[in-house]
């Protein structure tokens, strides 16, 4: 069993690839260079039928009702096979990304390891709810909640971080005895099809994991959100499609799960160690080439130190290495795709209209050779702007952020709080009580403190507002991937 067939990336349903069909092919593009060298299966509505009713088949086959210790051990056994073939994945994250080699090894693989094996342990960790009541008469009654699988779920991840993500969902709702039907970006279906041959090896039966190629609307995923034979759904991407894909299982009022966007806010107080700030701040605004949905794209920085961390940060952003994914020394890969990379363009020139001053950055780069092809830009830091333009209010996912002065911390937590998402914020202080105090005051999901995408993994992920609906993380996914039937007993 092969992922790609030599030329095509297929859809993967009941345990099998799919022979693709010759008129549903669409090209699968190398952000680096812009080199189409996959094609991609694009699953129709019959298709879509057949996965939603393999997976039903394999709960009701068993799957769902298999002991806890046997679906954590079979999480180990997929942690172990994706080490086992590491650099396969690593090779299909960069085929799918254009990422750089250090960047797939040391997070997006090694987190996909992670979340197969934190989710086993949580999963084999977790007890049951019970209460004993007291009743009149001196009776009791016991109430206790046996958590039953939410049955098929509907999983649709972006492309951002395409394997990190997608595990993130799969191992958690696997561990709870779901079985999914996913749906990758069109952008980064690779990983993804990869992950159904580990799962295969490592005995998850058939029809429990099923992928799915194509777009958004009109196309797969909106076939998988909209069929009627899904039990619930759980989606990371923007908040407009998060808000379209919300309107499509209204009808059948399935729940959701969303993690959608950010527009996230770092607070850097006079106090802080400059440098260690530096280090972080350049993480967090410049990581995958500022495609995380944690990533910083505005730094508020109290006036006395402004021109300490600009000058700096410029400095930092001048000194990443752009270039080809397999070579060590690159830092920073391409943006996803041409069309991605106009957005972020047009936000340069409404930076421009706004009377920013480009710091650094503000074009796109000429690497040379067949890189040219690809979707590269150059990390950009603006001043000049305030939390009234559209570019400091609207999330652009590009390697960006405008440095916003101010001079008290109650004016700091007013323009950090002052947008309409609530994803994540990070404070840069040494002064321990205001770290805490100011941290706690972020209207988000989470907060740092002098640091940034520090994440324990049972620890609750998401966000407010614009950036989502529930949480992840630990507990807080069996509750999602989980239905809750309480019994009480009068004793
Ligand atoms: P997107 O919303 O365009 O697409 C996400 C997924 O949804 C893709 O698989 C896409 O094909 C599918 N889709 C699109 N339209 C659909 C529809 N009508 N019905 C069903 N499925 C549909 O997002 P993207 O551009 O792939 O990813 C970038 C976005 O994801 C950013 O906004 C980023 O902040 C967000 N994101 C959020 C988190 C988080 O944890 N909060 C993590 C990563 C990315």
């Amino acid at each position: 069993m092969t992922a790609d067939n030599g030329r095509w990336i297929r859809n993967f349903v009941d345990g099998k690839f799919v022979e693709p069909d010759e008129h549903r092919g669409f090209g699968k593009v190398d952000p680096a260079t812009g080199a189409v060298h996959a094609r991609v299966h694009e699953a129709d509505r019959p298709l879509v039928d057949r996965a939603v009713a393999a997976a039903r088949r394999a709960l009701d086959d068993g799957w769902a009702s298999t002991a806890v210790r046997e679906r954590a051990a079979l999480l180990r056994r997929a942690a172990d096979r994706i080490e086992e073939r590491f650099e396969e994945f690593v090779a299909a994250e960069i085929a799918d990304t254009g990422k750089p080699v250090t960047q797939a090894r040391e997070l997006d693989v090694a987190r996909a390891v992670s979340n197969f094996r934190t989710f086993a342990d949580v999963v084999a960790a977790a007890g049951q709810e019970s209460f004993l009541t007291d009743l009149a008469g001196g009776r009791q009654a016991l109430n206790y909640a046996v958590r039953k699988p939410l049955g098929v779920v509907a999983v649709i991840v972006p492309w951002n971080l395409p394997l990190l993500l997608l595990t993130w969902k799969i191992a958690p709702a696997l561990a709870c005895g779901n079985a999914v039907v996913v749906k990758p970006s069109e952008e980064t279906p690779g990983t993804a099809t990869l992950l159904a041959e580990v799962l295969a090896e490592v005995g998850l039966p058939a029809g429990v994991y099923n992928v799915l190629h194509g777009f958004g609307a009109d196309s797969a995923g909106e076939y998988v959100t909209s069929h009627p034979g899904i039990d619930g759904v759980t989606f990371t991407g923007s908040s407009a499609t998060g808000s379209h894909v919300m309107k499509t299982v209204a009808p059948r009022v399935r729940p959701v799960s969303f993690e959608l966007g950010g527009k996230n806010a770092a607070i850097v107080f006079d106090d802080v160690d400059i440098d260690e700030a530096l280090t972080g701040l350049t993480r967090s605004v410049f990581s995958n080439t500022g495609q995380v949905c944690l990533c910083t794209e505005r730094v508020y920085v109290q006036r006395s130190v402004f021109d300490e961390i600009a000058g700096g940060l410029v400095e930092r952003a001048r000194g990443l290495r752009l270039g080809r994914p397999l070579d060590e020394a690159t830092t920073t890969g391409p943006l996803i795709s041409q069309t991605h990379r106009d957005k972020v363009l047009r936000y340069f020139e409404l930076a421009e209209q706004a009377g920013a001053e480009v710091l650094t950055g503000g074009g796109v780069p000429r690497l040379g050779e067949d890189l040219d092809g690809g979707s590269w830009i150059e990390p950009t830091l603006w001043t000049g702007l305030t939390n009234a333009d559209r570019v400091v209010r609207e999330e652009i996912f590009g390697p960006v952020a405008a440095l916003v002065p101010f001079d008290t911390e109650a004016e700091a937590i007013a323009l950090a709080n002052d947008t309409d998402y609530g994803l994540a914020a990070s404070v840069w202080t040494n002064d321990l009580r205001r770290g805490h105090r100011v941290a706690q005051s972020m209207d988000v999901g989470m907060a740092w403190v002098n640091t940034w995408f520090l994440r324990d993994l049972r620890s609750p992920f998401g966000g407010a507002g614009l950036s989502g609906i529930g949480r992840e993380g630990g507990e807080s996914s069996l509750h999602f991937y989980t239905e809750p039937t309480n019994v009480c007993v009068q004793l």
